[in-house]
């Protein structure tokens, strides 16, 4: 579908590591290999495995952190992806990555927050802006969304990013990566992820943490009910996050609160799909979300591990629930509240769908 490609979009749940080309993958397993580090035909088969359940998902996680995780590799994959978001139209990405140390390569959080945040500012063949620097410049501001309306000059996209606590973390670790995001606030970092194996780690852990980041201002997404947990879910609601990630293992009960909680969903339909999570498109819980008019997020997760982009998944929702290309625009649009940027990005971004709109037809 052409036009799920031109429209602009809004990606809310991106992992960087899960969002790596396939081709980077096996590049850098193949020079691994070469250097002894790894055996090449043990792990080509597992990058090019199709359909995986979510705890192999989370193997494959391991495999591409041990192939990736050096500054240098850090910085390249971030520069990629964001070239791969904007040559979908992806006009504003919030991307997530859980910061990790590595003593063997001199690795801190900070220092891969910072390889991360090079990969941002190296990107050329796009013009990115992080940070909100181009607001305090008013003219160059408006020539950013002139051309982004236009779709004049180079490609343009706007990046923030969120940083993840992996659910396999420590109350300290976690709490190392809040204070991290506290000092990059300036830097493009605007909100906190939990995310890693759903099967992995208690909520409590995470809660301090999680509630320095509330106090700090920081907002929060969850991963939320990718496994059946009843109490965690309830526990995770009572939190109040500004979003929620999945949601698709809720009872009754657990419905019933997030609707009156009215707390956004990401919904990842391939993703679900893949990890058998959810067993096809047409019982997918984004369906009765959007009949009640619930607010949600249409993303991809991880677009190199699933093979998507949020294109597709745009496509996949229009066949799958009969949307056409007016609905599935007013589902883009709608995202802008829901981004964790100033207020003035989300008027520019208004502006850039206002803009769009008038070429849908
Ligand atoms: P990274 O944080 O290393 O940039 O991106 C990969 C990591 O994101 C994985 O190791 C995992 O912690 C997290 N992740 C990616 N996809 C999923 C998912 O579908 N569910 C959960 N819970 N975590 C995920």
């Amino acid at each position: 579908m052409e036009w799920c490609m031109s429209m602009p979009k809004i990606e809310l749940h991106a992992h960087l590591n899960g969002s790596i080309r396939d081709s980077t993958v096996l590049e850098l397993a193949r020079e691994l290999g070469e250097e002894g580090a790894i055996v090449f035909s043990d792990v080509e088969h597992v990058i090019l495995k199709n359909d995986r359940a979510l705890n192999e998902v989370f193997k494959l996680f391991d495999l591409i952190h041990i192939i990736t995780t050096d500054h240098k590799t850090v910085t390249r994959i971030t520069k990629e992806v964001i070239e791969d978001f904007a040559a979908d139209n992806v006009v504003y990405l919030e991307l997530r990555t859980t910061p990790k140390r590595n003593h063997s390569k001199g690795m801190s959080k900070r220092s891969y927050m910072e390889a991360v945040l090079e990969g941002i500012r190296s990107v050329n063949s796009v013009e990115v802006d992080l940070s909100g620097k181009l607001n305090t410049d008013a003219s160059t501001r408006s020539h950013f969304v002139d051309d982004l309306c236009n779709g004049t000059g180079n490609k343009k996209i706007y990046v923030r990013v969120l940083l993840s606590i992996d659910r396999r973390e420590t109350a300290e670790a976690a709490m190392e990566t809040v204070e991290l995001a506290i000092k990059l606030k300036d830097f493009g970092v605007v909100g906190i992820d939990l995310s890693g194996n759903p099967n992995v780690g208690q909520w409590l852990t995470f809660l301090p943490a999680l509630e320095c980041a509330k106090k700090q201002g920081l907002p929060i997404t969850l991963h939320c009910g990718e496994v059946p947990n009843p109490v965690e879910i309830r526990a995770m609601l009572d939190f109040l996050p500004k979003r929620i990630g999945h949601a698709c293992c809720f009872e009754d009960e657990e419905w019933k609160l997030l609707q009156r909680l009215n707390i956004p969903v990401e919904i990842c339909l391939t993703s679900n799909i893949r990890t058998e999570t959810i067993a096809s498109a047409d019982v997918h819980h984004f369906a009765d979300l959007y009949k009640s008019n619930h607010p949600l997020i249409l993303c991809t997760d991880d677009c190199g591990v699933f093979s998507t982009s949020l294109s597709a998944e745009y496509a996949l929702a229009s066949s799958a629930f009969g949307l056409g290309k007016s609905e599935m625009y007013q589902l883009a649009q709608k995202a802008i509240e829901f981004i964790f940027a100033s207020e003035r990005v989300k008027e520019d971004l208004k502006t850039i769908f206002a803009s769009a709109l008038t070429k849908l037809n």
